[in-house]
């Protein structure tokens, strides 16, 4: 039986990164699911249409094929036949993203794909709802989180070191990282909860290398790896 690992948590903790380089450390699949909204998001957006309106995101689904493909490793995300997989990483998708992530059926018509792949791969699966609704099974799971302080001076860390930050990029960022809780956390169906089997690992205040340690010994406390 595949092994899954379920990582769980709020934007910006670090799950992404983390998760990836778990996944390569296991020769594990890693499996980004907010790419699979922000696709959505994105569609959404590209047709000029609003993503807080139910009916009309609703309406785009039928037209809306997506798919994980795996490049070296690396995840990527085709929709309708393209590859989106580096047109999705914007605000304005984030945004999006959490906007059509709301509606019950944005999220049914994603459940089987990430479900699918779980089932015939060893995976680590980063998310909101992976430990709770997705994977309910999974060998171990994790709620990863840190403060949102410190989440958005990470953001801001990394935007100033590709140079695109500007003066009030920190207190822009802690309010769309407090909106996005707010969004993920509030929402009726799937919302940014930890598992009541998930292990808590709140970093704030840890260098990436901290992080990984303690989500190796997480791991290692679960499962044979
Ligand atoms: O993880 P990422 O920031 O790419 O996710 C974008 C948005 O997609 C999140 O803010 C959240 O609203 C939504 N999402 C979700 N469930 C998941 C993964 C992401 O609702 N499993």
């Amino acid at each position: 039986m595949p092994i899954n690992i379920a990582i769980d948590g709020p934007s910006g903790s670090g799950k992404s990164t983390q998760a990836r380089e778990l996944a390569r450390r296991l020769s594990y699949i890693y499996v980004d699911t907010g790419a699979l909204y922000r696709a959505i998001g994105f569609y959404v957006m590209r047709k000029g249409a609003d993503t807080k309106d139910e009916e009309s995101v609703k309406s785009f689904l039928p037209g809306i094929s997506v798919s994980l493909e795996y490049v070296d490793g690396v995840q990527r995300v085709i929709l309708n036949g393209e590859d989106i997989s580096d047109l999705i990483r914007t605000q304005p998708v984030s945004m999006a993203a959490s906007d059509v992530s709301r509606i019950p059926e944005v999220r049914e018509f994603l459940l089987d794909l990430q479900r699918n792949i779980a089932a015939e791969n060893n995976v680590i699966m980063d998310g909101r709802d992976v430990g709770t609704v997705i994977l309910p099974n999974a060998q171990v799971k994790i709620f990863l989180t840190a403060t949102p302080e410190d989440r958005a001076m990470r953001r801001f860390m990394e935007l100033k070191a590709s140079g695109k930050e500007d003066d009030d990029a920190y207190e822009r960022i802690l309010s769309e990282i407090i909106e996005r809780d707010k969004n993920d956390t509030t929402r009726k169906i799937s919302p940014l909860k930890q598992a009541d089997d998930a292990v808590l690992l709140d970093n704030t205040g840890y260098e990436p290398e901290e992080t990984m340690e303690a989500l190796l010994k997480i791991v290692r406390s679960k499962i044979d790896v």
